[in-house]
């Protein structure tokens, strides 16, 4: 049997081939004008761009904004970043938390900045990815399913670090008045059954400022400060918890509908 033929290539009939067989020839697009070309050039190059847009004008805007707005535009770029951020920039937040009915004082122990995040963005804290729905608000803290694990101490492993740490610290305080305890299981004796939790940053952070200490008036002080940091925290969380429950509620309602809306938009 012969071996089967090779097929020729063929190209596909030009419009001029078309019109001969009886097609139809398209009609040819005229090119823009070079004035046309050359004012949309202008145009473009004219446009105000955030990134290079004066830094006085872009904090006089930064100044009317909602703290949810000011968080997405420093996702924008590098530039408003740096800028928005910086700690010089800090009553741009202050203001912005002061237009905005119903949202919590600030805590003293936080910035404006980290108090927006904490309220307004779901990045996580450890990673810093944006997916961290779990709000410690006692820990002043949002971390995601992955890093939260990490980001914290059962409450046997608490117990061993604490009370192996300082003789002193284990005959005479109690841990639960030093760090915030998350207790789910509503439970009294915090560090016998499971379900208790310590911030690892906070415990960690407060045993090595009592190893730093060298004199019995600095560990005074520090443990005064330590105990007042905690009562401080358990009072503006449940501010904020109450926020969260109702205006905080309200607002990421408003911001999920004006979200669908926009893609609507643009469709
Ligand atoms: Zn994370």
């Amino acid at each position: 049997m012969p071996p089967p033929q090779k097929k020729l290539k063929t190209t596909h009939p030009t419009a001029d081939q078309d019109q001969n067989r009886g097609g139809f020839k398209a009609p040819a697009i005229p090119l823009p004008r070079l004035s046309t070309l050359r004012a949309a050039f202008e145009r473009e190059r004219k446009r105000v761009k955030l990134s290079t847009l004066p830094l006085d004008v872009l904090g006089e805007i930064s100044n009317h904004l909602h703290p949810r707005d000011l968080l997405n535009l420093t996702l924008t770029c590098k530039r408003v970043a740096q800028f928005l951020l910086n700690p010089h920039q800090e009553y741009i937040w202050r203001n912005a938390r002061l237009r905005t009915p119903g949202m919590p004082e600030l805590p003293s122990f936080m910035n404006e900045r980290a108090f927006a995040r904490l309220l307004y963005s779901r990045r996580c804290n450890h990673c810093g990815e944006d997916n961290a729905l779990n709000v410690r608000w006692t820990w002043f803290a949002r971390y995601c399913s992955e890093c939260l694990p990490k980001a914290r101490y059962d409450g046997k492993s608490a117990y061993d670090r604490y009370y192996t740490s300082c003789a002193y610290l284990r005959d005479n305080e109690n841990l639960q008045k030093l760090v915030n305890v998350i207790n789910p299981s509503k439970c009294n004796d915090t560090f016998t059954r499971q379900g208790n939790y310590v911030q690892r940053r906070q415990l960690d952070q407060f045993l090595q400022e009592w190893h730093a200490t060298e004199t019995e008036e600095e560990r005074r002080e520090l443990l005064k400060q330590q105990k007042r940091l905690v009562r401080r925290r358990v009072k503006h969380a449940e501010l904020c918890q109450l926020w969260s429950q109702t205006t905080g509620a309200l607002e990421r309602r408003k911001a999920n509908r004006l979200a669908k809306l926009d893609v609507n938009v643009r469709r």
